[in-house]
């Protein structure tokens, strides 16, 4: 149809099966190791803190994965989540490009993190688990579980990264809405977070720090688990639901991308859009070039050095081979707070090795100029995470309009900002200011990488 702009898939044509880039790829990624060991960590040392089912998925080999019948039934609240061709931004920008994005802040919360929380949950409940701890950075994550937690009957406990939990209140009445409890982070409550407050007892928090605060609860009582929102193998396995609908609706658009564009945090609502496209790109069926964004506060693929480090800040995690910052880099606490993190996925980290995947760093204000062109053609305030990557999509745009290429542009929309507000608020007033990371400070973060033993 002439003009059409939502391509809409029925709740009969969501995928039923998870995909997993590993089956596929010429070459495996570096395994996780133990840190005491130094040797790869096996399924038994992962059993403290996840259920058997995401261990497994966390190794599998296997192509396909099938998604369970009631989490199904909980992703057809807001699943299949729309394509949109921008043709309103097109026509601002004046390019020739077709530019899409697939929308995921149709979920409940507002973001694609309940694509992986609802599983999570789900298995964990299947398993007898009775409490979930996590950790979250803008709330996201932590409301997603939260939901997810509410809907299998799972208890849920958050430590919320303290600069989110005083600028956020509304994330945190959410999930406590949902009835998880939520503790500032570093918290009292952990032998990690009283560690950092006696050293800085006014630190503002990291992601690092948090997964601290909640690894340490879930390994200490037998019927809590740990969840993470991003990072690692199922996770990003979860999320390819996301591409896999969106290869559905560019069929029924008739056309093929020729660059995908996420943002990065952890890797998650990337790797989730990406990895499908990844497959027919790696079978010769289409060649889209693929693009991380990540803000120049945080700059793990493009800055970071590739080496094992710890995922949290007081070393109680495995050793990820990724990009990182190093495990006790605090970034500037910057408005995309789900962009905070020191280090990568492993998968994401290794496609960006093998040169699989390109990578590009965005300053602040010129993500949230990008949001607010957005916001002002498109109707949708976008979050400021997938703000980063609306920013490099109008740059390629921009890049058409001056070499007059029809470019077809898909970024991915993780969520909207309805809750991030104030950060659009620091935007418009002027007060926002570029802190992209100086090289003294990443030589001092890099300094303090574990020896691999
Ligand atoms: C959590 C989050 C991110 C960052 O995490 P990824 O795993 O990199 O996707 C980005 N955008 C939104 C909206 C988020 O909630």
């Amino acid at each position: 149809m002439p003009g059409q702009t939502k391509y809409l898939l029925d709740e009969g044509s969501m995928p039923t099966q998870w995909y997993n880039l590993l089956a596929d790829l010429p070459v495996a990624p570096p395994p996780p190791l133990h840190p005491g060991t130094g040797g790869p960590i096996a399924s038994d040392d992962l059993a403290p803190l996840f259920p058997r089912a995401l261990v497994a998925q966390e190794m599998t080999g296997e192509r396909h994965v099938d998604i369970p019948g009631p989490v199904l039934d909980v992703y057809r609240l807001w699943r299949p989540s729309p394509l949109f061709r921008a043709r309103r931004l097109e026509r601002a920008l004046d390019t020739p490009a077709h530019i899409y994005y697939k929308y995921e802040g149709v979920s409940p919360v507002g973001s694609h993190k309940p694509n992986t929380a609802v599983p999570q949950a789900y298995y964990n409940a299947e398993e007898g688990v009775r409490r979930l701890t996590t950790e979250t950075g803008a709330g996201q994550w932590g409301s997603a579980l939260a939901f997810a937690c509410a809907t299998f009957g799972v208890d849920c406990e958050v430590w919320q990264v303290r600069a989110s939990y005083d600028q956020k209140p509304y994330r945190r009445l959410m999930m406590e809405t949902y009835g998880a409890a939520v503790h500032p982070s570093p918290s009292k409550v952990t032998e990690a977070g009283r560690a950092i407050l006696a050293e800085s007892p006014e630190s503002t928090g990291s992601l690092g720090i948090a997964i601290s605060e909640a690894v340490e609860q879930a390994a200490a009582d037998d019927g809590t688990r740990y969840a993470l929102g991003s990072v690692l193998n199922h996770v990003l396995l979860h999320q390819t639901v996301i591409g896999e609908e969106a290869l559905r609706q560019f069929e029924l658009a008739e056309e093929t991308p020729d660059v995908l564009v996420g943002c990065t945090g952890g890797g998650s609502n990337f790797g989730g859009l990406a990895f499908p496209f990844l497959r027919e790109k790696l079978a010769g069926r289409m060649s889209p070039v693929i693009r991380a964004v990540e803000p120049a506060a945080c700059p793990t693929l493009t800055r970071g050095r590739y080496a094992y480090d710890f995922g949290d800040t007081a070393g109680l995690t495995p050793l990820l081979k990724m990009h990182t910052l190093g495990h006790d880099f605090v970034p500037d606490p910057i408005h995309a707070g789900g962009l905070r993190y020191h280090g990568m996925s492993p998968l994401i980290s290794h496609l960006y090795e093998q040169g699989l995947i390109e990578a590009q760093a965005v300053a602040q204000q010129d993500c949230f100029a990008a949001g607010v062109r957005f916001a002002r053609t498109e109707g949708i305030i976008p979050a400021p995470e997938p703000a980063h990557a609306l920013a490099a999509s109008i740059d390629e745009a921009l890049r058409c309009r001056d070499s007059g290429e029809e470019k077809v542009i898909l970024t991915a929309l993780c969520g909207h900002a309805h809750l991030d507000l104030p950060a659009y608020g620091a935007y418009l007033s002027g007060a926002m200011q570029d802190n992209a990371l100086s090289e003294e400070d990443l030589t001092r973060a890099l300094a303090d990488l574990p020896q691999v033993p």
